[in-house]
Formats: structure tokens, sequence, C-alpha cells
């Protein structure tokens, strides 16, 4: 199976009955391969900023940053390469920069800590902005956005880092410097309710399903004697990420999900029902991901969701799921 999985890897990731799917790749370091012909992938939905931060012993230079980011626009040339800026805080502590808190998860992290830092923050948009020169396939992403005030602020410290940078490199290039659409993740609740307030200050929206499943549930992603009631197929975290994509039809913006659901195979099955059509996930979920899209057809979903937004527990929801996966083959 494994070697049939690989063969289809040139396919597009498209349902028996024609409904296209892309996929995208969550990328934290760099790597020498060449995914996007290697795998088939339509870009990194989801480039991790604090994974290098937390490798080294001091905040990297906005030079040295300039050399990292342009290695990963570089490598992934042609196609779109979505950074989020610093998510440090929560369960991604950076050695040089100590909190102590008592409930880190509910404390100062992502946009919160980068916006009571506009030095680290300007720095790291100047150096994507910077890498982005002839390459124009940058993507900035927000991390723990909680209220429209955060994205009115990050989106201005941007353009105050596009002015900066801009009139830096005048005398370089002489055509505009380019401007990267900007996202915002849906991975803390209060977010849904708010799409609208900010959906006309960003380009698309992402929605961080590990995230979401902590926050909704109450539960710690980290917390081992609670993992059992982490769970992304409770009933309330579909009706969630449902009612996210119904949202975000109707205000007409580009949305992907970048959880680990949307490398899963129920996930990507539930995500695919509810309307989801942009799916970022690890390299190694890939090749399967596509493969069992390729076995569904579109046209059974409803009933499928329909059962499982019904459902009374993750259990039921996983049952319903593994049959249309058996369906499937
Ligand atoms: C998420 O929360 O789902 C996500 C993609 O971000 P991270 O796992 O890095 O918090
Ligand atoms: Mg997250």
């Amino acid at each position: 199976l494994r070697q049939k999985v690989m063969q289809g890897r040139h396919l597009p990731a498209e349902t028996t009955d024609g409904v296209r799917v892309q996929l995208q790749l969550n990328v934290g370091l760099n790597t020498e391969r060449d995914w996007l012909s290697e795998l088939n992938v339509q870009g990194v939905g989801l480039y991790r900023t604090e994974i290098p931060f937390m490798m080294q012993e001091r905040l990297p230079t906005e030079h040295e940053q300039v050399a990292l980011y342009g290695q990963v626009l570089e490598q992934f040339r042609g196609a779109p390469v979505v950074m989020r800026t610093l998510d440090v805080g929560g369960d991604k502590p950076l050695p040089y920069l100590p909190m102590s808190e008592e409930n880190p998860f509910l404390g100062w992290r992502g946009i919160r800590m980068t916006l009571d830092h506009p030095d680290i923050f300007l720095v790291q948009i100047r150096a994507m902005l910077r890498a982005s020169v002839g390459r124009n396939n940058l993507r900035i992403l927000l991390p723990m956005i909680t209220s429209a005030d955060e994205v009115d602020e990050a989106v201005r410290m941007i353009h105050q880092a596009y002015h900066e940078v801009a009139e830096e490199l005048e005398c370089s290039v002489d055509e505009q410097l380019y401007q990267p659409q900007i996202g915002v993740m849906i991975e803390v609740p209060a977010m849904i309710y708010q799409l609208h307030l900010v959906a006309d200050k960003v380009d698309f929206f992402s929605v961080g399903t590990n995230d979401l499943t902590q926050y909704m549930l109450a539960v710690d992603r980290n917390n081992s004697r609670v993992a059992d009631l982490y769970d992304t197929y409770h009933p309330a975290v579909l009706h969630a990420l449902q009612q996210i994509a119904l949202r975000c039809q109707e205000l007409n913006k580009p949305l992907s999900v970048c959880g680990e659901f949307a490398g899963e195979p129920g996930g990507a099955i539930l995500l695919l029902a509810m309307g989801y059509r942009n799916l970022s996930m690890n390299s190694y979920n890939i090749d399967r991901i596509r493969w069992i899209i390729r076995h569904i057809a579109a046209a059974d979903l409803p009933e499928l969701l329909r059962q499982v937004l019904a459902a009374r527990s993750p259990q039921q929801v996983r049952q319903r799921v593994i049959l249309a996966l058996e369906n499937a083959g």
C-alpha cells in the first residue's frame, strides 16, 4: 500500500468527483530537500519562525534573520510561503527571554509578547520583507490573535516596517517593494466571533486546530494527565471548525488549516466535508492525505458531516469517520 501511496505523488489531491484540495507544508527548519517537486505541494502553509529562534543562544540579528528567511523563500521560490511571526511562550520558551508564569498557555504568548516588544517584532518583519525582495512569495501570519485591536496594531507595525525597508532599499530596487499578504491564525476561540471585525484588515485566515482544541476544551495540550480529554474530534470543536468555514465563505476570505488535524486521515476528511480546501501539514503526512482525498467522493461528505455534528462524543465521531475511511479503502 505504501508503494501505491507514493506512486500517486505526482497526481493532484482531488476527490473521485473532481474537488481539488491544495496541500501545503508545515516546516520549522530549513531542509535541503526539494520538497516542492518531491512532494508535489503548493508551498508552505506554516513556517514556524520560533523554531530557529529556540535553537540559538540569543536573538538572531536582522541580518541573520534575512539569511534564514531568504533560504526558505528561495527553497520554495514560485510558491507561497506563510511565515508566522514569533510564537513563543506557552510550551515554547526562549532560553534568552525568561518568562515565568503560572499559566503560560494563558499568558504572554505569540502576538501578545511581540506587540509588547516592537524591537523584536519590527526587526523580524523587516527581515522577512528584505528576504522577500526578488522572490515575492512571502505571506505573513499572526499567531494567538484574540481581538481586532491586536490585528490593527500588528498591521500598523507591518506597514511601518514596510515603509522603513522600502525607503532603505530605494536606491537598490527600482520596482516597488513587494507587499506580502497578511493573515491571522484562528486558534483562540474568541476569534470565531470576530472574523467579520478583522476580515477587511487581512488577506487570509489559517486555523490552528492544536490550540483551538486546547482552548475550546480547556485542556492543556501537553498535560499527559488530561491527554484523554484533548481531542479535536470533540463535537464542540467540530462545530467550531464548521462555523469558521461557513463564516469565511460568507466573508469571502481564503481559509486554510495548519494544525495537526489537517494531517490526520479522519481530520482531513472532516475538514473537506466542512468546505476547507487548503490543508497544511508535516511532510510525512502529505502522501497519505493525498491518497485518501483521491479515494473519497465529495458527494458523500455532507451526510458524514451531518452525522458527526449530531454525535454526542468524540468516540461516536471516530466510529463514523473510521467507517468512511474503510469505505474509501
Ligand atoms: C496550532 O495551534 O494548531 C498551530 C498550528 O500552531 P502551533 O502548533 O505551533 O501552536
Ligand atoms: Mg498555535
